[in-house]
């Protein structure tokens, strides 16, 4: 099968007794000398929700200073005034902690940096490498040149220093409108590479900021800003995605001209993609804003929020982070390889109880009127250690509508007429007969059970096929239970005829589910496997006490098995 092709390949690629490039240029550094520690970051800019790409930005950046020794900074990227929100520093720590990408206390601001970047920028002017300009958006790209053409130099680049200084000053003084003054590296308008072509390092921007309020009406351009801020950390190894490769001469040009002592190295690997789903902050941020999904943790989504909240957890994560491995080619990595990981993760932790997606009345005429009894059932049975629990049981019961058959195919191993089945942990029951509606549907399953075949009795007098699960109905508490499915539908195109994504409709489906009675208590994040249903975990914002709302996090079968470790 292609899936399973794909995720043996995509185990395969990352063999963890061998190194990563990245690992293989940091030793190179280390025996050289470059560097005698590692110290790394995560820089994410606070405008939106983190999604399972910067999972692996976090992952590998954590990954890399623990294997080393070295240490590991959370820093913000938020020299854009314009998109940033407390909400969403809040919601990133809160993100990088559960993800264990244990930063301490080296939480930090690249705007508490601003002092910095504007002492780098005179320092620029004053050696001749800068210069503040006045042409127009327009002007700049037409000058710039492209690919094929050398860019035009500015007439404002022989600016005298002086000069230079002064109208800089006179920028951070607010004595300029938005737009109208920049402040332009002065590199090499012939460059091949064009960010090279004198980028723009200042702009004026009125604009409130989050962290500095109203201090500020210049801020740094990100290529300017970047390399500074992990200058100033002490950042020794960069690690970035592949579209900032051609950005690293600039990069490599900014801690040299800054002068500082210990520049940082830029090192890029690519990106994080993912079938079926929406990857892409800018993406995600729309399908919200939309209303295409009900806020950034709605369970459809791959932000980190909505991974938690559907039942994911970090460990799954950090194994899936492993498996797609690092490397510098663009790939997509198989949502089913996600799904792998939560799958193997549960299974021996989840306990294993039952719940009714889809309820059908079963009657045992010959269990005795007004009796129940209590069942003692494992929790799982992969694992022993999680011991047993009393289940009720009675006369009446539910079944799963679809285990039971009037006219059943060949194969079909479940409950017809005149068939007999275990009901898990239970009783052998046969069925007798069935009753329907006026419109001929069934409504209710007959059956007779033999007292002598209870689990555990240690009855072997005969054997059955199917072994089917079961509530009890007096006792049975009611739950919504939320089914997913991929939110992109990606068999049939990823986009429609006019650019627009191409949805699943039935991307969310809500039945209301019948559980046996220790369900209803389950709390916030508890998570279980429902037999034969999948993986359920209750979700965090929707219950409330003694009423849980169950998310489907996974099914039980996969369509593949991933190849034993080496
Ligand atoms: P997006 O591409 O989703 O808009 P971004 O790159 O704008 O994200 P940032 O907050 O700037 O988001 O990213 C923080 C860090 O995460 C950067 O170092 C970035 O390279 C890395 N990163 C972003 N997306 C991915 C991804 N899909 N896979 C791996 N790393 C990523
Ligand atoms: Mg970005």
């Amino acid at each position: 099968m292609e899936i399973e092709k794909n995720i043996q390949d995509e185990a395969e690629k990352n063999d963890p007794t061998s190194k990563n490039f990245i690992e293989q240029l940091i030793d190179e550094d280390l025996k050289e000398g470059v560097y005698d520690h590692v110290h790394t970051r995560f820089p994410p800019e606070p405008n939106g929700y983190l999604h399972i790409g910067h999972a692996k930005s976090i992952l590998l950046n954590y990954g890399i200073a623990k294997e080393y020794g070295g240490k590991f900074n959370l820093r913000f990227d938020d020299t854009n005034p314009m998109k940033e929100k407390s909400e969403f520093v809040n919601a990133i720590v809160r993100d990088v902690k559960w993800l264990g990408a244990d930063f301490e206390d080296r939480m930090f601001f690249a705007s508490d940096y601003f002092d910095i970047m504007y002492e780098k920028a005179v320092l620029l002017i004053k050696k001749g490498k800068a210069f503040v300009d006045d042409l127009t958006a327009e002007q700049i790209t037409e000058y710039r040149g492209d690919f094929t053409h050398p860019g035009k130099e500015s007439p404002n680049r022989n600016r005298p220093i002086e000069e230079n200084l002064r109208l800089f000053e006179e920028m951070k003084e607010g004595k300029f409108a938005d737009g109208t003054m920049i402040l332009r590296a002065r590199i090499d308008m012939a460059s091949p590479n064009l960010n090279m072509r004198d980028p723009i390092i200042y702009r004026v921007a009125h604009m409130h900021h989050h962290n500095t309020g109203d201090k500020w009406c210049i801020y740094p351009m990100y290529d300017f800003a970047h390399p500074i801020e992990d200058a100033v950390e002490g950042i020794t190894h960069s690690l970035c995605t592949l579209e900032f490769e051609d950005h690293r001469p600039l990069y490599d040009w900014v801690v040299r001209e800054c002068e500082f002592p210990h520049p940082p190295r830029q090192i890029e690997f690519a990106k994080l993609y993912l079938t079926n789903v929406v990857t892409g902050k800018r993406y995600i941020k729309k399908l919200v804003e939309d209303g295409v999904v009900d806020g950034w943790d709605d369970p459809r989504l791959v932000t980190i929020a909505a991974l938690r909240r559907r039942g994911y957890t970090p460990e799954s994560i950090q194994n899936f982070v492993k498996l797609s491995g690092i490397s510098k080619a663009n790939s997509s990595s198989d949502y089913s390889l996600l799904e792998y990981c939560i799958r193997e993760d549960l299974k021996p932790k989840a306990p294993r109880l039952m719940a009714v997606l889809n309820p059908l009345k079963l009657v045992i005429d010959n269990y005795p009127e007004g009796q129940s009894e209590m069942l003692d059932i494992p929790n799982n049975v992969e694992n022993e250690e999680m011991g047993s629990r009393q289940v009720p049981f009675s006369k009446e019961l539910y079944i799963e509508r679809e285990d039971f058959m009037v006219e059943p195919p060949k194969k079909y191993k479940r409950l017809y007429p005149g068939n007999e089945v275990r009901l898990m942990g239970a009783y052998f029951v046969t069925c007798t007969g069935y009753d329907t509606d006026a419109d001929g549907n069934v409504i209710c399953v007959h059956c007779t059970y033999d007292p002598e075949t209870k689990s555990g009795s240690g009855f072997t007098g005969r054997k059955v096929k199917g072994t089917i699960h079961w509530v009890d109905a007096a006792s049975c508490g009611k739950a919504p239970v939320r089914l997913y499915e991929q939110l992109i539908d990606e068999e049939k195109g990823k986009l429609n005829a006019d650019g627009t994504l191409n949805f699943n409709p039935n991307s969310l489906t809500t039945v209301e589910a019948l559980v046996e009675p220790a369900l209803m208590q389950a709390k916030a994040y508890d998570s279980f496997q429902f037999v034969r249903n999948g993986f359920f975990c209750v979700d965090c914002k929707d219950s409330a006490e003694g009423h849980p709302v169950f998310n489907r996090i996974v099914e039980l079968k996969s369509s593949f098995k991933l190849p034993a470790q080496k």
